[in-house]
């Protein structure tokens, strides 16, 4: 039986994870750094789905000298509230992950104790605001050791003598700079941070009122009346591009989608109103990217 309430569905979660709550006592020697400075066994750098499932997973191994970081203010996390603009996730609704297999623990569990199995069954996809709330009540009945506003800027290697080896991770939070001793690091921060976001030289030197990246935070209700090209043709260009159109006076006139014609030809392709087959090249009005 489903329970009522998310109250119940909390008490049910708790006794779940009572009845798989071994081992019970932490095995893990502690260890603190050269000036007597606690260590944790694992940092995780990154609050998202990842990270949370990771911090779930080493508490159920009672690896609970552990933290996560998170750069973002508090709901912020990964992307379902900043640059994500798909209204829903691609995933089907039955997804399951975070919950590690945990029946109670499910978005539909958590869905159903809210709105009832017949909302569930009605649901098309998951709205992404919604699954972002569902991370944040797992981070919540979990009891989950994650601090947000706490940004990772660097690790280094630090020798503790023969045998030992800690790493110290920089991390700047609104007290300012300081540092975490760990045992281990784990970076889960995501597309975000594996590298930057970056856009055509001839894109960039437009001024920045007249360009953004995907992930940028963009007005799409100040571009009511102008003309948008989206540089891409991948999801998130559709995405945005969508986004763009919702907010045009004259619907599938204004927003045009552009790839690269081929990987041999670098010409833009534009493909106008999102409507495939009406085709302009931009290469008179952007040059070659
Ligand atoms: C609209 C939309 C729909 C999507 N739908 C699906 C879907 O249906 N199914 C699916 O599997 N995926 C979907 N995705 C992809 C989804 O984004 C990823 O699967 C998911 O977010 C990856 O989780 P993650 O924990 O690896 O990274 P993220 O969720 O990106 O989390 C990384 C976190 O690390 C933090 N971070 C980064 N650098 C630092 C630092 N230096 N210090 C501290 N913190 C840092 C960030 O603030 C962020 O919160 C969708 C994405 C969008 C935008």
């Amino acid at each position: 039986m489903s329970p009522r309430d998310l109250a119940e569905l909390d008490a049910r979660v708790r006794r779940d994870l009572a009845l798989i709550s071994y081992p019970e006592l932490r095995w893990l020697r502690p260890l603190v750094g050269p000036g007597g400075e606690k260590v944790l066994d694992v940092l995780i750098v990154g609050g998202g789905q990842g990270g949370q499932a990771l911090s779930f997973k080493l508490k159920l191994e009672r690896i609970d000298n552990h933290l996560v970081i998170d750069r973002g203010p508090a709901g912020a996390e990964g992307p379902w509230r900043t640059f994500g603009r798909m209204k829903t996730l691609r995933t089907w609704k039955t997804v399951t992950g975070p919950d590690l297999g945990i029946p109670s623990l499910t978005y539909q569990s958590w869905f159903e104790a809210q709105h009832g199995a017949e909302a569930f069954a009605r649901l098309n996809k998951i709205a992404r605001e919604s699954w972002s709330e569902y991370l944040h009540w797992l981070r919540r009945v979990l009891a989950l050791p994650i601090e947000v506003g706490t940004e990772m800027l660097g690790i280094e290697p630090l020798d503790i003598g023969p045998g030992g080896a800690l790493l110290s991770v920089r991390v700047k939070d609104a007290a300012g700079e300081r540092r975490i001793l760990a045992r281990h690091v784990v970076l889960a921060h995501g597309i975000e941070a594996s590298g930057r976001w970056t856009m055509p030289a001839f894109v960039e030197r437009l001024p920045p009122g007249m360009r953004a990246h995907a992930a940028d935070a963009i007005d799409f209700a100040a571009l009511r009346g102008r003309r948008v090209a989206v540089l891409g043709a991948g999801a998130s260009a559709f995405d945005n591009a969508a986004a763009a159109l919702e907010v045009a006076d004259r619907l599938r006139e204004q927003v045009a989608v552009a790839r690269r014609r081929s990987a041999a030809d670098s010409r833009l392709e534009v493909e106008l109103g999102l409507q495939i087959g009406r085709r302009e090249t931009l290469t008179g009005m952007l040059g070659t990217a």
